[in-house]
């Protein structure tokens, strides 16, 4: 289903099926992130340019986005299938339906925010897709994030600072402003966020039409970081980096080596690793034991 309004027709079509019942059975063989349990029922179906994502009622979130060869079919159970059972990447079944997501170029599951718990005052930002969009807006929203202690990676995701970037995305802009994505939102300056919020306006504005996100044309793939975790990075050679991250553990791509804007302790110093092995700050601390690890297997 390579069009959007095609990826609107898919959901639609899921909504039918899906919403309001229950999972007798979910297979996927390639999913990152927590399973959907037998017996959870499918509460709503949200679609993002061409994402989509099925959310359950026990919040986990089912992710897909398709290049030019996956599509969502829908079939009766027991009736035969148009594509061969090896080509789908998710099943999802039901007493009267079910959903398969053949080819799908990404799958991924995480959590969502127990909104109860947190609740989101304040309205969703300027979508990024409206070519009107205010950016003064959208970076005044994530330089005045609400949760200071929160990291740039988890407010760029927030629909409260703008909508239209996903998990994929959000890795992407990330790297191409070489922001550290476990930078505290309250260190990134004014101009950082304005960096941000226009690098993310141009990459969802780039691949409003496109079949397939190009972020870095010049990537074979055309992503720099999303998915190229242990590739080299194309702008300094480090290697790149798949780390979960948050309340949702969603995946997040990222290169140590250049995404160094803000980084969420005071400098670097590269002499004394043992100094900085005992850094309290967990974000630092991770750090240091991914750069420790990655020294010792050099
Ligand atoms: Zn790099």
């Amino acid at each position: 289903m390579p069009e959007g309004d095609s990826t609107c027709r898919a959901a639609s079509a899921l909504r039918t099926a899906l919403v309001g019942r229950t999972v007798s059975r979910f297979e996927s063989d390639r999913l990152m992130g927590p399973t959907i349990r037998p017996g959870t029922a499918v509460e709503r179906i949200d679609t993002h340019g061409k994402d989509i994502e099925i959310v359950f009622d026990d919040g986990i979130v089912l992710y897909t986005h398709m290049r030019l060869t996956g599509a969502w079919h829908l079939y009766r159970p027991g009736q035969k299938w148009r594509k061969r059972r090896h080509q789908a990447s998710v099943i999802i079944e039901t007493d009267e339906w079910v959903a398969v997501a053949f080819k799908a170029s990404e799958v991924e599951t995480y959590r969502q925010f127990d909104q109860t718990r947190h609740p989101r005052a304040g309205g969703s930002g300027p979508d990024l897709h409206n070519t009107n969009a205010d950016m003064h807006e959208c970076a005044s929203r994530l330089f005045h994030y609400d949760n200071r202690d929160a990291t740039v990676a988890e407010a760029l995701l927030d629909s409260r600072v703008m909508s239209g970037v996903g998990n994929v995305f959000r890795c992407e802009i990330l790297w191409a402003c070489g922001v550290h994505p476990w930078a505290k939102i309250s260190s990134v300056p004014q101009s950082t966020c304005l960096d941000l919020v226009l690098t993310a306006a141009a990459q969802v504005r780039a691949n409003m039409d496109s079949p397939v996100r190009i972020t870095a044309p010049d990537v074979p793939g055309g992503l720099a970081v999303y998915g190229r975790n242990g590739q080299k990075c194309s702008r300094c050679g480090d290697v790149i980096r798949l780390t979960k991250m948050g309340e949702s553990a969603r995946l997040l791509y990222w290169c140590p080596g250049c995404q160094v804007g803000c980084e969420p302790y005071p400098e670097r110093d590269d002499s004394d690793p043992i100094a900085r092995a005992t850094d309290s700050h967990p974000a630092g601390s991770m750090f240091v034991g991914d750069m420790l690890r990655s020294r010792a297997a050099s």
